[in-house]
């Protein structure tokens, strides 16, 4: 192998030194310079017969070499310029040029001129291209593409081959997307050209059919005229001189150099795969170095973070973290009770000064080890500073706090005891109870305070121990807690009945209607009556649950009451926490009815007039809704508002619910009754019923009667009363 290539390129050197002698002789024999300037117009887009040199900027190439041999043994002087015309018969019209390359044969220019041509200087090959492997039908029915630049080779061609169909393209590009594109069957164009062309990466498709060769003269043109003839005469004696050696020796230079330059598009088809593969490399590479920078980064920042957040000596949360979890916990739970815990270790200076900081230290962290140990999820402490430690756990009952007592804090208390030491840990504590405000402007420190307020009193009082802030909030803490756990087991068990209060006709005592009112049989705490439970469920959000209960219940009895043949209406209560709950309340109460095959005035809705206040808006709508459905509306407990008389101008409610407690309990009666008759009478002028709840003496009653409000319900009449004795009640005497 080694040889041969030894071989060849000595082979090359030996071509080069032959050409070059050649070369010389051919120049120095020839009248260089001496004669007239001939001006030869040709084209510069067929590499390697004429294009132009990258590093010289000349035109040159094999027709150039044989046509400066020949003109100047003809003794010319010769300069080659580009042509500029589209067409080489254009070019023949035009001025700029003595001579233009290459024809085949004589031609008429574009404007129709005859012209001249010299003799052949070279027969130069043309060859088909395919696309590999393609078939190739015959010459006379094949289907051609070539250059439009070539028409006149075009033409010769279809004389010679009067079956072929030749397609004009203007460009080698454009060409050969028709071949891909089975538009033709094969590309024909100067073989020397397309050992240059097919250099090409992008062309590696097609491949050269040297079977299928033709040959086409290459002659200089000029028109004709005597002047035109007499310098082809002379041109002609010049290629005379051209011998086949010397034609062959320039073929052979030009067809072996390396004129083909690869471009971007070039490097892109050839290692097209390769330079993808390095690119996705690289990318991945940097995607891979930004990624691990940025998890350092964050990783970076979480360390910080926990370094803030964290109390070194004992990893409980510092004051700093347990302000920040605190805050979120009461965001995202404003329904949970918690409680907040302050202690401290009321002899530490003792133990530092005497046992030593080390042990004082490992006392901290044992009561944080501890602490950990017991709290359960969702409960969170800090070491504050010192020995101050600060915990938000939530409120569970007196039993939580036990637990803890005994878990965490009577093994604090005897650590040293229980390793051999006489000293007994005094720890004392606070205990602040969060209240409902404090879930709407939540502020730790405030809270702290409070917990380190009532840690105080322990301290000033006693040796160790725990203090409440706040015992009443505690208690009510426990009983809110005790309500909402065990509601659920309430309603399953049917712990939740619905009494009916009775509303009479005041002048005859007729019984017109109900409000059903609940009550809860509860297992520990006896009948609990609506004020010892709908806060706490409100606060909660689980009053809807109690509502859903009872509007179900009440819709079950006046569906027994109507198959009995007897049509009563029941209001029942609405809280202003089901509203937010559930968003088409007026949809759920139609599909009731509905499901329990009732008319819709049958069950009347009463909202407070408080809900009214607190959101006009919405209860404006809600209210226009409930009645399209049928519903009626009815204002409960009106008077016991600031706004009462704002709101029968702004609400279109059917009743209006006075409730005689607000405006007898206090004051002066003599006023209160005045302000209740001009009430009645307002109402009334405005068109809207009114009933009168609280009623509790016949004076009242007559009262109310000599005002013109009969509808009245209170205890007077009657009281609320299970469903049994409410079925009896229209039929029995008062
Ligand atoms: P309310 O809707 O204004 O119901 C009337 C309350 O006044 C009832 O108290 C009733 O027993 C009481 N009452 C009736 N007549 C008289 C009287 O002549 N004198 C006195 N002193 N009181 C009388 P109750 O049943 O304790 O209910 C209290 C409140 O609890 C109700 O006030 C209502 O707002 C609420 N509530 C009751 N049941 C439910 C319920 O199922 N769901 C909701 N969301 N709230 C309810
Ligand atoms: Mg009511
Ligand atoms: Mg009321």
């Amino acid at each position: 192998m080694k040889r041969v290539s030894r071989l060849n390129r000595i082979l090359a050197i030996l071509q080069a030194v032959i050409l070059t002698c050649l070369f010389l002789f051919a120049s120095a024999s020839a009248e260089t310079g001496s004669g007239e300037v001939l001006t030869v117009g040709v084209p510069a887009d067929r590499c390697p017969v004429f294009y132009r040199d990258a590093e010289s900027g000349y035109i040159t190439g094999i027709g150039v070499d044989l046509m400066r041999f020949a003109a100047e043994k003809a003794g010319y002087t010769v300069s080659f310029r580009v042509i500029e015309e589209e067409t080489l018969p254009q070019a023949l019209d035009s001025d700029s040029y003595d001579l233009v390359l290459p024809f085949g044969s004589a031609v008429r220019s574009a404007s129709g001129r005859p012209t001249v041509v010299s003799d052949n200087l070279i027969r130069t090959p043309f060859t088909l291209v395919t696309k590999s492997g393609g078939y190739l039908p015959p010459w006379n029915s094949l289907h051609v593409g070539m250059l439009a630049s070539l028409k006149g080779g075009a033409e010769t061609v279809r004389e010679l081959y009067p079956g072929i169909k030749i397609v004009l393209y203007n460009s080698i590009e454009e060409a050969v997307q028709a071949l891909r594109k089975g538009e033709v069957d094969a590309l024909l164009h100067n073989s020397y050209v397309w050992s240059y062309v097919l250099q090409k990466p992008a062309y590696s498709d097609l491949s050269v059919q040297p079977s299928a060769m033709l040959s086409m003269d290459f002659r200089a043109g000029a028109p004709d005229t005597p002047a035109g003839r007499e310098m082809m005469d002379r041109l002609n004696g010049g290629i005379a001189e051209i011998t086949d050696t010397f034609r062959q020796a320039i073929v052979l230079d030009f067809t072996t150099r390396r004129l083909y330059r690869y471009d971007l598009s070039d490097y892109l088809s050839a290692y097209g795969l390769i330079i993808l593969l390095c690119v996705c490399l690289i990318v991945a590479v940097i995607l891979i170095v930004i990624e691990k920078q940025r998890t350092m980064k964050l990783e970076q920042e979480e360390k910080m973070r926990q370094l803030i957040d964290q109390d070194s000596l004992t990893g409980l949360l510092s004051l700093e973290g347990f302000l920040k979890q605190a805050e979120n916990m009461l965001r995202n739970h404003p329904e949970q009770p918690y409680v907040l815990v302050y202690a401290n270790i009321r002899n530490f200076k003792y133990i530092n000064d005497n046992l030593g900081k080390d042990r004082g230290d490992d006392l901290l962290r044992f009561w944080a080890e501890k602490s950990r140990e017991a709290l359960p999820d969702g409960d969170i402490i800090c070491r504050i500073a010192a020995d101050h430690f600060a915990m938000l756990s939530r409120a569970e009952g007196e039993a939580k706090l036990e637990r803890y007592d005994q878990h965490v804090i009577d093994a604090v208390r005897s650590y040293f005891t229980d390793r051999g030491r006489e000293v007994r840990v005094q720890i004392c504590g606070g205990i602040y109870v969060l209240t409902p405000d404090d879930y709407k402007d939540i502020n730790i420190y405030r809270m702290l305070d409070y917990a380190r307020m009532a840690e105080k009193k322990v301290r000033e009082t006693r040796r160790d121990g725990y203090e409440f802030y706040n015992p009443e909030q505690w208690d009510k803490g426990k009983q809110v807690a005790e309500i909402i756990n065990h509601l659920p087991a309430a309603i399953r068990d049917g712990n939740i009945h619905v009494w009916y209060q009775p509303q009479v006709n005041g002048e005859t005592g007729e019984i017109i209607g109900a409000e059903a009112l609940c009550r809860w049989d509860h297992d520990k705490l006896g009948w609990l009556y609506p004020p010892a439970f709908i806060e706490s469920l409100e606060e909660s959000g689980m009053i809807y649950d109690l509502d859903c209960y009872v509007w179900n219940r009440v819709c079950e009895d006046l569906h027994r009451w109507n198959e009995q043949g007897i049509h009563r209406s029941v209001s029942v209560n609405v809280s202003r926490c089901d509203l937010l709950k559930n968003r088409d309340l007026p949809g759920h109460f139609r599909d009731l009815v509905k499901a329990y095959d009732l008319t819709p005035d049958q069950l009347r809705i009463e909202i407070t007039e408080t809900a009214f206040v607190e959101n006009p808006a919405d209860l404006i709508s809600l209210t226009g809704k409930l009645q399209e459905y049928g519903f009626e509306v009815e204002m409960d407990d009106f008077g016991s508002g600031y706004s009462s008389l704002h709101m029968l101008k702004e609400v279109p409610v059917n009743r209006i619910k006075l409730d005689l407690h607000f405006l007898t309990e206090s004051g002066d009666s003599v006023r209160g009754r005045t302000i209740i008759s001009y009430m009645i009478r307002m109402v009334r002028d405005l068109g809207m019923k009114m009933i009168t709840e609280g009623v509790e003496t016949e004076e009242q009653a007559r009262f109310l009667r000599s005002k013109g409000c009969s509808e009245m319900q209170g205890f007077w009449f009657y009281k609320p009363m299970p469903v049994e004795d409410f079925e009896k009640a229209g039929t029995t005497e008062r």
